[in-house]
């Protein structure tokens, strides 16, 4: 297969689930290939410490208190999981590599553009929706990788 370094940025979304499939039907037979599943993290998403005073209840465990890092790491580290749940009963047995990534960025698009130039990738798979209450041709994190990356983007119902 002409494609060796997939992206497919991951949101929870359903449109995100099947370009996942769609994904790891263009490349899952081919060992030497590898699927990279993305979540971003917007930073924006997530208080600062001086708006918390610098503790922060564990989004995870109510009542534990803990600081920003610990924090952050709890969420990059939840949601690693649960997408490496996710992504195993979607691998149905494709033989390409897959890796899970939840990473820290600015916004979804930036990260996403990051990642791409980062690990070589040559092919990025994405929803044309994700989570958004919307309905419309394309959301803005589809829009914003297709003006900011030079590789090709194909994009899913
Ligand atoms: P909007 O966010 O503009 O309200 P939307 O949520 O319907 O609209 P997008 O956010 O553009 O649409 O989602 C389109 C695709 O972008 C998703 O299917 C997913 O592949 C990817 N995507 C969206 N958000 C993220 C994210 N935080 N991390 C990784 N990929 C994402
Ligand atoms: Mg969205």
């Amino acid at each position: 297969m002409f494609f060796k370094n997939v992206m497919v940025p991951y949101d929870e979304s359903e449109h995100a689930m099947s370009a996942l499939h769609i994904a790891l039907g263009m490349v899952g037979d081919d060992p030497a290939a590898e699927v990279h599943v993305v979540m971003i993290v917007a930073a924006g998403a997530i208080p600062t410490p001086s708006l918390m005073g610098g503790a922060f209840e564990d989004p995870f465990d109510n009542g534990t208190m803990m600081d920003y890092d610990n924090m952050m790491g709890a969420v990059i580290q939840r949601m690693r999981s649960d997408m490496e749940r996710v992504v195993e009963d979607a691998r149905d047995g494709a033989q390409c590599k897959i890796t899970v990534t939840a990473r820290l960025a600015t916004s979804p698009v930036e990260g996403i553009a990051e990642y791409v130039a980062d690990n070589s990738v040559d092919l990025v798979v994405m929803g044309r929706r994700g989570l958004g209450a919307l309905r419309g041709m394309l959301g803005s994190v589809s829009f914003g990788v297709l003006r900011s990356v030079d590789v090709p983007v194909l994009t899913v119902k």
